[in-house]
């Protein structure tokens, strides 16, 4: 049995773990199906090298390209009951909540909040995770967008939001979509002040997400190619029994619609939210600069 444990069981972990390494520097784009090198893929933030095609990105990954030399300053969520009404499904909520946490790198549900200079203007960022339960809105992510308006407000700072999210927290029940109506006041909050409310909508935005915050924007990007909507495209061939047109609920779509102010590569969204900013905050700099 030593032997066994000893030798045998070293041996074939050392075989397992060596396939693995290589494979993990490398991944394959779900879009144009090309192998993508870990590295370079990094590189161009998690933008397929190949075809251009928007991976979903985690905030921790996204913030630093968005913010003045990448510097920024966590605010940790409001702590809340977790699992209040105690759900189990196949597994039990506290369960998969712990499992969430352990690959958010520090984040305890689906929403980071940051601040700091965008433009040498103090600025305050709410993004989502689909990472971390498909982005779910339970208490905590309604908690945490609260929190992030009325630190724009008293720092007086626009918000931007990152849309990423499969919609309502199912393991919070009612509790989650409590969370449509607050997150939609706390919204008012930033806009009553008088500070701009940016949604960049990414990959996919749909549920209660869509049904609240993330469409109360005063302007809407959106990142290519993202899937935006409330229902699912099958539920709604299903309801209405027709088909859908081409390119339905996606970011281009919404564009030629109305829903959807401009489609931003994600290389150019953060010089793209500065000049809207400042077009917003201040209109005489941008006309000077234009003039100049
Ligand atoms: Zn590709």
């Amino acid at each position: 049995m030593n032997w066994l444990t000893n030798f045998v069981r070293p041996k074939l972990r050392a075989l397992v773990a060596r396939k693995e390494a290589p494979e993990n520097l490398w991944l394959k784009c779900p879009k144009c199906e090309q192998m993508l090198f870990m590295r370079d893929w990094e590189a161009n933030q998690e933008v397929c090298t190949h075809c251009g095609h928007h991976m979903r990105i985690r905030p921790l990954k996204r913030l630093p390209h968005l913010f003045d030399e990448g510097k920024y300053e966590l605010h940790p969520l409001p702590r809340v009951t977790t699992d209040p009404l105690k759900f189990r499904d196949t597994e039990r909520y506290e369960a998969r909540l712990k499992k969430a946490q352990a690959k958010a790198e520090g984040a305890t549900d689906a929403l980071v909040v940051a601040s700091g200079l965008m433009g040498n203007r103090m600025t305050v960022i709410a993004a989502l995770d689909f990472g971390f339960m498909g982005g779910s809105m339970g208490t905590a992510v309604g908690e945490g967008l609260v929190m992030a308006a009325e630190l724009a407000v008293a720092r007086k700072a626009p918000l931007i939001v990152f849309s990423a999210s499969g919609g309502a927290r199912m393991q919070e029940g009612i509790l989650s979509l409590m969370q449509l109506t607050r997150t939609t006041i706390a919204v008012r909050k930033v806009k009553e002040a008088g500070l701009p409310y940016i949604v960049v909508l990414t990959d996919p935005t749909t549920g209660g997400v869509s049904a609240s915050f993330a469409m109360l924007g005063d302007i809407h990007l959106a990142e290519p190619d993202a899937i935006i909507g409330f229902a699912g495209p099958r539920v709604i061939q299903d309801t209405i029994r027709q088909e859908l047109p081409e390119g339905f609920q996606r970011s281009e779509y919404l564009l030629e619609h109305g829903m959807v102010d401009a489609v931003v590569h994600r290389h150019k969204l953060r010089e793209t939210l500065i000049r809207v900013i400042t077009l917003l905050m201040d209109p005489l700099v941008v006309e000077s600069v234009a003039a100049g």
